[in-house]
């Protein structure tokens, strides 16, 4: 037995308040709860891929710097050259890697509700974090409230998700660009749905100083991978630079990644046939007495059960063999709200069905 005043001397009191991160055991469920690419790759790619990988030299350590990968990753998403990247094992490393180089007591600021990592990776760090609730209804950004907030805290960093995560709406360009010229520091658009959002702050970067873009491969279908990207100015790089792990993108995230966005038509495909079925599944929740659903640019769907039921609803979802998040139990504004990934068309089905099922007076 470990004794509890061991624990409490040694690690940080912000530590000792956190809760892990926890992820739902989905065994035997389909899996339509953590916004992952339901497609698998053609046999052909596959065969290929093995190849490739037969010239990994694991006994070697990989390119700290990837650079063949980095590089790619330029002239894939049209980064112009006076912009840099880093690679981080998943985009969440780099959210990790920017708040550990921050000043001790900075505030960090991101609108609520938005993607859970920026708020847990701050307090673990004991950085004060802000959030700033997001309009009711439409999700959009409370524009007033946040720049009240920008001018009260001064945060060295704001995040933001275009689009967010769990709401999947792209706030208003002009909020954003606003908050940009309000901040005195660094604003992260956080790209992470940009394959199915046909927007991007990529192009706006050269307009502002402070302006960095955050992307992953995960949600375009590279989950296993861990592989995310942050492209910004090289004076602001750099910093960031000295905290980075010198191996974090291992080789075989470098070999697969590379010869994933070589390939990119077969995700191209995925991808249109993901932005498809959101059309096809947005709009028989919208026709669902009782739900409410809401717009999104992202390869997922929040939608609003009626008053306390989605507990309930979740469950018999999940009873009839489909998994997806339950988000009312954080409160506020995601009370009675439940989101779904998009999966392949037959699953996307069966969740229709689930729910309507689970809709029915007992
Ligand atoms: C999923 C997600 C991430 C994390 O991506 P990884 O690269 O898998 O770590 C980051 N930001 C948002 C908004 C997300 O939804």
């Amino acid at each position: 037995m470990t004794d509890n005043s061991l624990i409490a001397s040694v690690f940080r009191k912000e530590v000792l308040a956190l809760s892990a991160y926890k992820v739902a055991d989905a065994s035997g469920l389909i899996k339509l709860d953590a916004m992952e690419n339901p497609y698998n790759w053609t046999d052909g790619l596959v065969e290929s891929w093995l190849e490739t990988l037969k010239t990994c030299e694991l006994n070697r350590y990989p390119d700290p710097e990837a650079k063949q990968l980095a590089q790619t990753i330029k002239d894939r998403n049209k980064i112009p050259p006076a912009f840099d990247v880093l690679l981080g094992n998943g985009s969440d490393e780099l959210i990790q890697i920017l708040l550990m180089a921050l000043q001790p007591n900075a505030s960090v600021l991101s609108p609520q509700p938005s993607f859970v990592m920026y708020q847990q990776i701050s307090q673990s760090l004991g950085l004060n974090f802000i959030n700033v609730p997001l309009l009711p209804n439409t999700f959009d950004l409370d524009l007033p409230a946040m720049l009240a907030a920008i001018s009260t805290h001064q945060p060295a960093i704001i995040f933001l998700a275009y689009p967010n995560n769990p709401t999947g709406n792209l706030f208003n360009a002009e909020s954003i660009k606003q908050i940009i010229t309000t901040a005195k520091g660094l604003v992260v658009i956080d790209e992470a749905y940009a394959p199915f959002a046909g927007a991007s702050f990529m192009d706006e970067l050269i307009q502002y100083e402070n302006l960095l873009a955050m992307r992953t491969v995960s949600k375009l279908g590279l989950a296993g991978l861990r592989l995310g990207y942050l492209v910004g100015a090289p004076a602001i790089i750099e910093q960031l630079n000295k905290i980075r792990l010198p191996y974090n993108i291992n080789i075989l995230t470098q070999v697969t990644a590379h010869f994933a966005l070589i390939h990119h038509a077969m995700f191209d495909e995925q991808t249109r046939k993901i932005c498809a079925e959101r059309t096809e599944v947005y709009e028989q929740l919208g026709n669902m007495d009782g739900i409410t659903v809401y717009p999104s640019a992202a390869n997922f769907i929040l939608f609003r059960t009626p008053k306390d039921k989605a507990t309930e609803i979740f469950a018999a979802i999940k009873q009839q063999g489909v998994l997806i998040k339950n988000l009312s139990p954080q409160g506020g504004l995601l009370a009675d709200c439940l989101r779904v990934t998009i999966g392949k068309p037959e699953e996307n089905q069966l969740f229709i069905g689930a729910l309507r099922k689970a809709l029915l007076p007992s």
